[in-house]
């Protein structure tokens, strides 16, 4: 166990994922709003049944996306 957090920089930077229970660096996870919960965008989605982020996304994409698309 100890091998897997040696890895990672800074214990007080290792949060436990609320979905799935992993240990991971809250600075490395890939998701941007709530990295601090949840180890991925994949585990804060299957707990939320959404993403922040892509709530975020869809709320500016209407018009800017639309256009670049
Ligand atoms: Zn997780």
């Amino acid at each position: 166990m100890t091998a897997t957090l040696t890895s990672i920089s800074d214990p007080t930077n290792i949060k436990e994922c609320r979905h799935c229970g992993l240990r991971y660096d809250w600075r490395r996870s890939p998701s941007t709003s709530l990295k601090m919960t949840y180890c991925g965008s994949l585990c804060e989605q299957a707990d939320l049944g959404f993403t922040i982020d892509a709530l975020l996304r869809v709320e500016r994409a209407p018009r800017e996306l639309a256009i670049a698309a």
